[in-house]
């Protein structure tokens, strides 16, 4: 409780301090309802509040004596909606610190970090719909089910065996198939869905492993280098340590995890497992419950708000003991936390690069493992720089993963200079022979190429037009097969023309997109079955995991894809990987293009050669003599790494800087910048940080909207983070911030 600060004025009952989901960067005061003291409502419980001329769901983040409001405008709170907190004290205090590191409103923080359902107010306690056994279902099941439809004569066998009946959140975490099983055999009069409120009680009715209804798979034996880090990251626990560990792609990692969490399980602790977007599939999930007999709670962007609630709820009860998620799992309520991991740290989509608060759950995650004393994991097998900074400075252990000894041999790199053979749509001489030689020898091969659609350009070949988006300064896209133009910066689309919009004269797409590679090479091998992996082809889950088993059983011979095909997984019968072009990320404007180009070079790279065989990785590239290209072909991920720290020591450039972009967007470019450059004179004539710019972005138009940007540098984070504190609250005040929509992105990713 603090103490009143010179100009506020003190209440006799207490002020509650209330988070409120609202864009303003401060806590705002209430009284409590009559009759109570502050001091009875406790931190992290939701209130209902007045808020202007209605009402909002907020939570209490502090108490205090006193407001600066004059206590006759200070309103009451209408009512008290959790008798206990909602968001324990540790929890509250990460999603604070939260909101001051990257100076976003602490209300939107902690509203993005809550249920929609318990914003809206509903009750935290669950009530949970069940599924159980009828009599005519036991008869049923006595007479060995239906025969014609397995999943339901499971799922009746095992509802047999549990006459308390099971959970039906539980059922997502059996085999797919399940939920529509458990209406087929309600529908037929052998279940029945009830609800009831959730407690413990009932949860031990049903232990994991029988719910399961899948035997625990015996763990492999772990290599030497596996059992240290286990060890190591074992011995950590109970108190915060940071760990890097670095393996090869297939070197083991997940398997570290596995054993790190069932020691912490073990002690009676519980465990957040963060994966990145693309990561978080139906495989792995599957590892990870046929290996831990705990309750599992998964939290990722794709789940319906009842789904969240539900998940959500199994965390912060307790009952999961492993919470598995992606990026906005960092911030889900776990007691006894014992251990935290987040697989392929170098991974972007951990950080929230649009609307709300740009966090990185990497850096949030270190954050919760030293504010809960336990111990965090990264692992990558081309970690971050500022981790491998970390890691030379001491602060993250490094935690090295040698190729194991059953694994094939690194796969072979070469660069292929495109000016030196002849390129045939795309593909240079040597790679399509390569191609056609895997083939031939029952390899499979992985094409890579960063840029979906069939051609990133549409050229008028008489008068030089090129088919332009009206609301960007990008050229639209060729989609074939959909027959259309699109986008791929503000998703417009428009019919494909035959003729140049200016002359009339005929029209051709010009460069490679994966649509025209696929097809380059279904032309050239008719007899391999050929699949893509792009956005275009693949939406959810299902859709990607359904290709990667194409390939896996080898029904398909070649593949044809984006980034997407560069993540965790594993093709034990890939051979050969192509990368049709390295050259974007050669010479952006952005200093962080390189360590992507290098780390999506090792990470497709490590797709190959997993079975028996090494595999071959061919580079296609007009630089072959780039020193970045050189360093990663004679030294791997490491050399490329040291390079380019020295480098950015040099340029001062993260990690040996600390940087915030102020980013902004207006109709006009006029008023983007004008904000930028007020908001530059608000730093005064000698800032204590170095500012650069405003200039406008790499895409300035984008969506009709002109984008620039502010860039703020310092060497210390403290220094830093004081100036933004002080500067921010000048920057809000400008009359010039009204006209444009503006945000701060602290440690941004992409800076152009
Ligand atoms: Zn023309
Ligand atoms: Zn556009």
């Amino acid at each position: 409780m603090s103490a009143p600060s010179p100009g506020t004025e003190s209440s006799p009952a207490g002020v509650l301090r209330v988070a409120v989901d609202c864009p303003l960067r401060r806590l705002l005061d209430y009284l409590p309802p009559a009759g109570q003291r502050a001091a009875d409502l406790p931190r992290g419980a939701r209130v209902r509040v007045p808020f202007g001329p209605r009402s909002a769901v907020g939570v209490i983040v502090a108490h205090a004596q006193g407001s600066a409001l004059a206590g006759g405008r200070l309103r009451a709170v209408t009512a008290l909606l959790d008798r206990e907190p909602l968001l324990d004290a540790a929890l509250l205090e990460l999603l604070q610190w939260t909101a001051s590191y990257y100076h976003h409103p602490p209300g939107e923080v902690i509203a993005a970090a809550i249920p929609a359902a318990l914003r809206a107010g509903q009750s935290a306690l669950a009530e949970e719909e069940w599924l159980e056994i009828t009599a005519a279902g036991v008869g049923a099941s006595l007479a060995g089910g239906p025969q014609r439809a397995p999943r339901q004569r499971e799922l009746l066998m095992m509802l047999a065996s549990l006459p308390a009946g099971i959970r039906l959140a539980q059922l997502d975490a059996l085999p797919p198939g399940a939920r529509p099983a458990a209406r087929a055999i309600a529908k037929r009069g052998w279940a029945r869905l009830t609800v009831r409120a959730a407690d413990a009680a009932t949860a031990a009715a049903a232990p994991a492993a029988t719910a399961r209804g899948t035997a625990l798979s015996t763990p492999p034996e772990p290599s030497a280098a596996q059992s240290l880090a286990v060890a190591a990251i074992d011995a950590a626990a109970g108190h915060y340590g940071a760990f890097l560990l670095q393996g090869a792609p297939g070197s083991g990692k997940t398997e570290v995890y596995l054993r790190a969490v069932a020691r912490c399980l073990e002690r009676g602790a519980s465990a957040l497992v963060l994966v990145p977007e693309i990561g978080l599939t139906p495989q792995l999930l599957e590892r990870f419950r046929a290996r831990l007999p705990v309750r599992m709670a998964v939290l990722h962007s794709a789940l319906s708000d009842g789904e969240r609630l539900a998940a959500w709820r199994e965390a912060r009860s307790g009952r999961a003991r492993v919470v598995i998620g992606t990026r906005s799992a960092v911030f889900a309520p776990i007691p006894g936390l014992g251990l935290i991991t987040v697989d392929e740290e170098h991974d972007s989509s951990y950080k929230q690069q649009e609307g709300g608060c740009r966090y990185s759950a990497r850096d949030v995650a270190v954050r919760r493992a030293q504010q809960a004393a336990v111990p965090v994991v990264l692992g990558s097998a081309t970690p971050a720089l500022e981790s491998l900074h970390n890691a030379r400075l001491g602060r993250y252990r490094l935690l090295p993963l040698p190729r194991r000894a059953d694994q094939a041999a690194a796969p072979h790199l070469a660069l292929i200079d495109l000016r030196a053979h002849a390129v045939h749509q795309g593909l240079a001489g040597p790679v399509t022979q390569a191609i056609g030689r895997h083939l031939a020898a029952d390899g499979q091969v992985l094409v890579y190429l960063n840029r979906r659609g069939y051609a990133p350009t549409l050229l008028c070949t008489s008068c030089g037009w090129i088919a332009p988006c009206s609301e960007c300064d990008a050229r639209l896209t060729v989609h074939r097969e959909a027959a259309q133009l699109r986008c791929h910066w503000c998703g417009a689309t428009a019919p494909l023309p035959t003729r140049c919009g200016r002359c009339g004269f005929a029209v051709k797409p010009v460069g490679q997109g994966t649509e025209r590679i696929a097809e380059t090479l279904a032309a050239m091998f008719p007899d391999a079955p050929l699949l893509r992996l792009d956005r275009d082809t693949a939406r959810g889950a299902a859709e990607i995991e359904a290709v990667m088993n194409a390939l896996l059983d080898g029904s398909a011979r070649i593949l044809v894809g984006t980034q997407m095909v560069t993540k965790g997984h594993h093709f034990p019968g890939v051979s050969l990987v192509a990368v049709i072009n390295a050259d974007q990320g050669l010479f952006s404007t952005d200093f962080r293009a390189a360590e992507r180009l290098a780390q999506t070079i090792v990470q497709v790279a490590g797709r190959a050669g997993r079975g028996a065989r090494a595999g071959e990785v061919m580079i296609q590239t007009e630089y072959p003599e780039h020193p970045l290209l050189q360093g990663l072909i004679n030294g791997g991920y490491e050399a490329f790494a040291a390079g380019a720290l020295e480098e950015r020591a040099t340029a001062r450039w993260p990690p040996f800087s600390r940087l915030a972009l102020l980013r902004a967007s207006a109709r006009s470019a006029a008023d983007a910048l004008g904000f930028l450059r007020a908001a530059r004179a608000c730093a005064g004539d000698r800032p204590p940080v170095r500012l650069l710019g405003p200039v406008s972005a790499v895409m300035a138009r984008r969506a009709g909207r002109h984008h620039a940007q502010l860039l703020l540098e310092h060497a210390g984070r403290g220094e830093l983070q004081r100036f933004l504190d002080a500067w921010l609250e000048r920057v809000e005040g400008l009359p010039e911030a009204r006209r444009v929509r503006w945000a701060l992105d602290v440690d941004p990713l992409d800076i152009q």
